[in-house]
């Protein structure tokens, strides 16, 4: 299955982690929409994809059940800021049958206001209201937050 990093700053042990599973990494630090773009584009294309975020490690074990897993939207939870597990589009899976479904593409960044959050977390929280709930895998996946 296709893996895709979205990044600004590739984090060194997603990069090997990845690089190890062939994926595509896509430079999204150009603008605040670029990172819905290339989702849109991802859609738009019809190819189940797994999109893995610039500072998640995902095993290739976890990577595998995603891909293998015949449910059509999955995730894994990983740890945000130290405590609390959140299922966003850090380690997601992007079924066949899901991009077969119609989407709203017309987004104003900023609209949802998530205090604190960069501006490109609201697309993936207007993303993920058009779906049906993630089935979400046992586990976590390793986030290793801002670089250093
Ligand atoms: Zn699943």
């Amino acid at each position: 299955m296709k893996i895709v990093c979205p990044y600004a700053e590739v984090h060194p042990a997603t990069s090997r982690a990845l690089r190890r599973a062939s994926a595509e990494f896509h430079d999204v630090s150009g603008d605040d929409y670029a990172y819905w773009r290339l989702l849109r584009d991802l859609w738009a294309a019809g190819e189940a994809f797994i999109v893995v975020e610039h500072d998640i490690e995902p095993s290739a074990v976890q990577l595998r059940e995603l891909a293998a897993c015949p449910r059509p939207l999955c995730t894994f939870e990983y740890l945000y800021r130290g405590s609390a597990a959140v299922s966003a589009l850090g380690c997601t899976k992007f079924g066949q049958q899901l991009l077969r479904r119609q989407l709203q593409w017309t987004f104003q960044l900023g609209a949802l206001d998530f205090a604190g959050h960069p501006k490109w977390r609201d697309a993936q929280a207007y993303l993920l209201s058009q779906l049906p709930p993630a089935h979400v895998h046992e586990g976590l996946v390793r986030h290793h937050g801002a670089l250093p």
